[in-house]
């Protein structure tokens, strides 16, 4: 018998997307409904003006229609004009995407979270659950394979992790790995970014489908950053990123700039390498302009 123990409350794979048209702002939730609080809340910000509060009373005037309310009840107010609001961008809501979507799954993203937390387990799960493939270079390789079989239902057709950290699979005997495709590719510390991106590149050429895209993690560019100098942790990337280019698949960034400031300088060289930075925001993902 096998027992599922600890089940996250999962992010779905497929998602709902609404994507501001006066900023670059972009969020994806659970399902369509997630989104009235998300859209409400964010097009009242771009038209707080058309709210308006005098004597005991709150008023507002709808921006895009001729509708416009007055009432006592403050807080009533607010809600029904940001639900009101939400009413005018509902059919721009897509429902069943992916946050790689919005690089038609060929690109860089950033993931804003630190690589060790928990912000980082959703977005990692919502990007491998969603492929055949997986190379994830980390340096805490029980994170991810705990990561992947508390969220996912399923694990991709196989996963290749690439440590420096050791792992042994026993170090997890909770976790059921019958039928699943899972190898362990132990790195030398002592190895140079640009032989860390060669195996990397041996591994895509092994384990790939045709025309099956890639799902393909960076966990560890902290260390290289602190390991190396800022012109190789940039070529890093761009190697990668160039190699992945001809495969097909995303390749995501896993970082938390806040945190160290050479990482920070780092990635502003990247700027023109990254196609989307996403971070999470209590419930849902989000692109912030
Ligand atoms: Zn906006
Ligand atoms: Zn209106």
């Amino acid at each position: 018998m096998c027992l599922r123990r600890n089940r996250r409350d999962t992010f779905p794979i497929m998602v709902g997307r609404w994507a501001c048209d006066r900023c670059g702002f972009v969020a994806w939730t659970r399902d369509r409904s997630g989104m009235r609080e998300v859209t409400g809340s964010h097009l009242l910000a771009h038209h707080s003006d058309a709210l308006s509060r005098s004597d005991f009373r709150v008023s507002w005037d709808c921006p895009y229609c001729a509708t416009a309310k007055t009432a006592y009840d403050t807080d009533g107010a607010v809600a029904e004009f940001k639900t009101h609001l939400h009413g005018h961008v509902t059919d721009r809501v897509a429902d069943g995407v992916h946050v790689a979507d919005r690089v038609s799954w060929d690109g860089v993203v950033r993931v804003d979270a630190s690589p060790t937390g928990d912000e980082a387990d959703a977005l990692r799960a919502h990007f491998h659950g969603a492929v055949g493939l997986v190379v994830a270079v980390t340096p805490s390789p029980e994170r991810l394979v705990r990561a992947l079989d508390e969220r996912l239902d399923a694990w991709p057709r196989r996963t290749v992790i690439v440590s420096t950290g050791e792992y042994d699979f026993e170090a997890t005997p909770d976790v059921d790995f019958e039928g699943v495709g899972i190898e362990m590719v132990e790195l030398d510390p002592r190895l140079s970014p640009d032989e860390v991106g060669e195996t990397v590149s041996r591994i895509l050429d092994a384990n790939r489908q045709p025309g099956e895209p890639v799902s393909l993690e960076v966990s560890v560019f902290h260390q290289i950053v602190a390991a190396f100098d800022v012109e190789r942790a940039v070529s890093f990337v761009r190697m990668l990123a160039a190699r992945l280019a001809d495969t097909g698949g995303v390749l995501q960034l896993y970082v938390d700039a806040d945190e160290d400031r050479n990482v920070a300088t780092v990635l502003n060289f990247l700027d023109e390498t990254i196609d989307l930075t996403v971070a999470v925001d209590d419930d849902r993902f989000v692109r912030r302009p």
